[in-house]
């Protein structure tokens, strides 16, 4: 049985194995494929920033931060509540992961009480995203967890810290708007050869979600076939 990427068929690099969506064979001692180690990077890079916009489209009356915001729009409440919770969670699991880290590499971490969870949660996403790969190999950490009302301790990897980060960062964009219908090409990006390839809808403009390239459909066929000319002439040349 294959190793493969904890990303499984949300993997960047997924890829069909007797009919069944699966994440990219990898070695043993990874939990992640390399593309996806890096959205799991940038999540945790950006959740400062998303908590702060969540912020901004809340407007008056935040009951979460306590925070300065901008936008005074009055949302309707069942979105408010989520929106809230959503921010809530960003900063306990944060939280969570950071100690857990600050442990394991004996920095000094002490969340004091009373501090704002914006601030708390940009101390804690920078430990992360500066000690990932220490942060990936986190195992059966005990963490505390709040669920439908029930607190109880939970053992937890940092790859399921990784993924909560991943869902917590996409839920974040759902509300903020940024979320828009893609297409997945199912061919590699020409220049750094990951299977990440989308085009937005409507757009003429494919981007590369792994080395962040962009090329126009014109600029990309012809890449392409520099690359297929560049393959024949290996093989005949052999
Ligand atoms: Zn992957
Ligand atoms: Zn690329």
């Amino acid at each position: 049985m294959d190793h493969r990427c904890r990303r499984g068929r949300f993997c960047a690099n997924r890829e069909e194995v007797d009919g069944v969506i699966v994440g990219r064979a990898i070695p043993a001692e990874y939990g992640f494929c390399d593309t996806c180690a890096r959205h799991v990077e940038q999540a945790v890079q950006a959740l400062p920033q998303d908590y702060v916009q969540l912020n901004a489209i809340l407007g008056g009356g935040s009951t979460v931060g306590g925070e300065p915001v901008r936008m005074t729009k009055d949302l309707p409440v069942p979105i408010r509540l989520h929106i809230e919770a959503l921010q809530r969670s960003m900063v306990e699991e944060a939280d969570a992961w950071a100690g857990s880290l600050a442990r394991v590499l004996n920095v000094d971490w002490h969340p004091h009480g009373g501090t704002r969870p914006g601030w708390r949660l940009t101390r804690a996403c920078r430990l992360i995203g500066n000690s990932l790969s220490a942060f990936l190999a986190l195992r059966d950490e005990k963490h505390i967890i709040w669920e439908y009302g029930h607190r109880y301790v939970a053992p937890r990897d940092g790859l399921d810290g990784a993924l909560n980060f991943l869902s917590l960062s996409y839920k974040a964009r759902l509300f903020l708007g940024q979320t828009k219908l893609v297409h997945h090409l199912p061919v590699p990006c020409p220049r750094c050869d990951a299977m990440d390839l989308v085009r937005e809808d409507g757009s003429e403009l494919i981007e590369c979600r792994d080395c962040n390239r962009t090329y126009s459909w014109t600029e990309y066929e012809r890449l392409c076939l520099i690359l297929v000319d560049r393959e024949e002439k290996g093989l005949n040349v052999a």
